[in-house]
């Protein structure tokens, strides 16, 4: 296990903060560029792998810093291509990644959080309850393990790379964390993930949401909304008793203001078979919606099963249905494909999973 409390993990650095720690060393500056594209644009995770560099150079950031820190412990394939991976941290907390690929571009969906303090009574990441948030190093190692793992270390992806903060965690609740990962992974002498190419999940973390309604350069929003009245939504996800469905519309409203052209803005709303799907509940939705002056597109999540989770998906016609009388109060409306569900991949169902799930185990 690598001490990390004694190393600095220099893939959270920005290429101005590795040029200046590479300074105070005694180096010169180009070599934190140069540590900078080796790790990011190279997506080296090693300094045994940075053959550029002099070799005692390399032996002496060994002892005072690290090119990664998770580890991969298992790895598991889905009949439809899509790629869960269990990561330790250093001191030994599941991370939970997913490489979702697509036809036209791929889909990594990284987690904010080991664990999540959110206690959403449809999800299974809230059983593990908030275990650490992630710092923004683990956070840009989650991409660069799943895309070393799809493509070959440091091979260029053949397709667009987009990006889902919806794995474990809430990630604002890690804000500033997060905030630093995206823009780290957009330099264009790194990883080059523009902001435009990621979806970030809230639950409804209102003050962040109106935080991020002031930042010029910021990834598309999507907010998790699973019920359409206050009462109900209290029960599905507690964090409403904090923010209710008034204020968070409120800033969601304000926040949608404030959208550019070409950037998203999107609602979720996980599909609960008899509890949240009825033709009222479509309305009342529409309603509480129209009533804000939102425009943002509804996009419907079948809930994916988890054992302990007393909840089944709404049948496909109730679905349809359901979007049918969005769509009818001019609401626009999607009905999200799920992926990876055979592996415990899907949306909800990143709790550490690491025993039956099937045959398809790849242990690295
Ligand atoms: N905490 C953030 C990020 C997690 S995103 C958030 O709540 O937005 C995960 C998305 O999956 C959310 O929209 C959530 O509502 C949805 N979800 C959670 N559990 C689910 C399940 N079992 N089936 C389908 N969707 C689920």
């Amino acid at each position: 296990m690598i001490e990390m409390d004694k190393r600095i993990n220099l893939t959270g650095l920005s290429q101005a903060e590795l040029v200046s720690f590479i300074e105070q060393t005694g180096e010169p500056a180009y070599r934190g560029r140069q540590i900078f594209a080796a790790l990011q644009h190279r997506r080296l995770q090693s300094f045994a792998d940075m053959s550029d560099l002099p070799r005692a150079l390399r032996e002496r950031l060994n002892e005072t810093a690290a090119a990664s820190t998770l580890t991969v412990e298992s790895r598991y394939l889905s009949e439809d291509g899509t790629r869960r991976f269990l990561m330790k941290t250093y001191d030994n907390l599941p991370v939970e990644t997913v490489f979702i690929p697509e036809e036209r571009r791929d889909t990594i969906c990284f987690s904010s959080q080991s664990g999540c303090p959110l206690q959403c009574t449809f999800c299974l990441t809230a059983q593990l309850g908030l275990l650490r948030s992630l710092t923004p190093g683990e956070i840009v190692e989650q991409v660069i393990i799943a895309l070393n793992d799809a493509y070959g270390l440091g091979e260029k992806p053949p397709r667009g790379t987009n990006l889902v903060g919806m794995g474990a965690g809430e990630p604002f609740l890690n804000f500033d964390s997060l905030m630093k990962a995206v823009r780290i992974m957009a330099d264009p002498q790194g990883l080059f993930i523009v902001p435009h190419r990621i979806t970030v999940s809230t639950a409804g973390v209102v003050p962040r949401i109106r935080e991020l309604a002031a930042i010029p350069d910021r990834p598309n929003l999507a907010i998790s909304l699973a019920a359409p009245t206050d009462e109900l939504r209290d029960e599905l996800m507690p964090i409403n008793k904090k923010w209710p469905l008034e204020e968070l519309l409120g800033a969601c409203r304000e926040f949608e203001r404030t959208l550019k052209p070409g950037e998203r803005f999107t609602f979720e709303y996980v599909m609960l078979d008899g509890v949240n799907d009825s033709d009222e509940q479509a309305r009342q939705l529409a309603n509480l919606l129209n009533r804000h002056e939102l425009h943002a597109r509804v996009n419907l999540i079948p809930h994916n099963q988890a054992d302990p989770l007393p909840y089944q998906p709404s049948p496909a016609t109730r679905v349809e249905m359901f979007k049918s009388i969005l769509e009818s109060k001019g609401i626009r409306s999607f009905v999200r494909r799920p992926r990876g569900r055979d592996i415990f991949a899907a949306c909800g169902q990143l709790a550490a999973v690491t025993q039956n799930v099937g045959l398809r185990v790849v242990e690295v």
